[in-house]
């Protein structure tokens, strides 16, 4: 069984910006390549869980969003990052475009996403972590039984005081996800965490 490190995109390895819908759009946080190329080395597999309710609100479609996700991924391979696996997720019940606007199992902080990379790629969800921008990605690692990091990029900032008010069990608070990585290595260097 592997560890997943289970990775919000929006906010976290793509500067946030409201409803990406285009590839021209897309920059990536500074040492976020960086970051997942390292998760690599470690052989940690790198998974990105993202909403992506634009399409149930009909902003844009499935084949905008794999066009974009197609321009991170190229920016990440330039710096030999690796994304193992991405799962996304285009519903939600308020919006306007079937079969999108109904409920699911797979909006964070729901955890269908996770589940799927569990029984796909063979994920140990209690030794993994979920990192993201938001609350809801704390909520989605906690629920799944995870070690959540929060990220102050993004909309991480405002979120961190959610956090707090809210009493929502956080692993780390973590400048970005390069540091976020780099507490996860110290982690696997103290031996806190075994990779086997
Ligand atoms: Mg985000
Ligand atoms: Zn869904």
């Amino acid at each position: 069984m592997d560890i997943g490190l289970f990775l919000d995109r929006d906010g976290t390895i793509n500067e946030e910006v409201d409803y990406l819908s285009s590839p021209h759009q897309v920059q990536l946080i500074p040492r976020a390549a960086e970051a997942i190329r390292e998760a690599n080395r470690l052989g940690l597999k790198v998974i990105v869980i993202s909403n992506q309710s634009g399409i149930a609100r009909g902003m844009f479609t499935e084949e905008d969003l794999a066009i974009v996700n197609s321009a991170i991924y190229r920016l990440l391979e330039q710096q030999d990052a690796h994304i193992d696996a991405l799962y996304y997720c285009p519903h939600y019940p308020g919006g306007t475009t079937p079969p999108y606007n109904t409920e699911c199992d797979c909006r964070k902080p729901k955890i269908g996403m996770l589940r799927r990379a569990q029984e796909e790629l063979r994920i140990d969800l209690s030794k993994s972590f979920v990192i993201g921008d938001k609350i809801s990605d704390i909520q989605t690692g906690n629920n799944a039984g995870s070690a959540s990091i929060l990220v102050l990029t993004g909309y991480g900032k405002n979120q961190a005081d959610l956090v707090r008010e809210q009493n929502v069990a956080v692993e780390y608070i973590a400048r970005d996800l390069y540091d976020a990585v780099q507490h996860i290595k110290s982690l696997i260097n103290r031996k806190s965490l075994s990779l086997s």
